[in-house]
């Protein structure tokens, strides 16, 4: 995993091997404006502003920050990019609770033996699917349960290819998360309709082709016993 472009105007500017060991995958849309998809566990802020700064793009217009899940390895650089930059943070209505009460358990802030504070959202997806036009281009916001009740995934077609970015895919389904495997199974279907050329994952890195797309969504449906 290294500071590169996926496709033309998508990058992944963050991850585990790239910004910090704890961080959640960090990707970058450029559609005319600066679109961040999850921001790390946060104390990497510093080298995420870096790696966009490397691409030669102004962070200041960094306007929208995509959230997938309520888990800190993906929103614990938030308050930090808020602070500086003023993007608006977007994330489902049922994963929004954990950030704006600052809930150490929801967000996994404990599990990572960090704190993370109560901190305020601009936009809560409430729909199955959600729908922001930027420059042009179709982002559509899918909410896919399963890891936390409001888990999303993402996709967008551009440059004649479809991007997925699917954080926490693979898991874990627990408890003390909210997961639901009735839900994963169903939310798992709808993204392998999706017949997505490009999947971004979360925390094991980019998976290029249709094919290497459907093998690891399917690997995972055969781990969790629902294929
Ligand atoms: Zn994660
Ligand atoms: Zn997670």
């Amino acid at each position: 995993m290294k500071l590169s472009e996926i496709i033309k105007d998508i990058f992944i500017v963050g991850g585990p091997d790239l910004t910090d060991g704890r961080d959640g995958c960090v990707y970058l849309l450029n559609l005319g404006e600066l679109i961040l998809i999850d921001t790390g566990a946060g104390w990497s802020v510093d080298k995420i502003i870096k790696n966009i700064e490397k691409l030669g793009f102004d962070p200041k217009n960094l306007t929208k920050i995509l959230l997938t899940h309520c888990h800190i390895d993906h929103i614990g650089g938030v308050p930090e990019l808020k602070k500086r930059f003023g993007p608006k943070i977007y994330i489902h209505i049922l994963d929004a609770p954990p950030l704006e009460k600052g809930d150490q358990i929801l967000t996994a802030a404990s599990w990572y033996q960090t704190t993370f504070p109560p901190t305020p959202v601009d936009v809560k997806f409430n729909f199955p699917e959600e729908i922001l036009r930027i420059g042009g281009e179709k982002i559509v916001c899918l909410h896919t349960p399963g890891h936390t009740p409001g888990s999303v995934c993402i996709y967008l077609d551009l440059n004649g290819k479809r991007i997925l970015f699917a954080q926490d895919l693979h898991g874990p389904l627990l408890e003390e998360f909210g997961s639901n495997l009735g839900d994963w199974d169903r939310s798992t279907k709808k993204l392998l309709d999706l017949d997505a050329d490009i999947l971004c994952e979360g925390h094991f890195g980019i998976f290029k082709t249709k094919k290497e797309v459907k093998d690891y969504i399917l690997s995972y449906r055969h781990q969790y016993g629902v294929e």
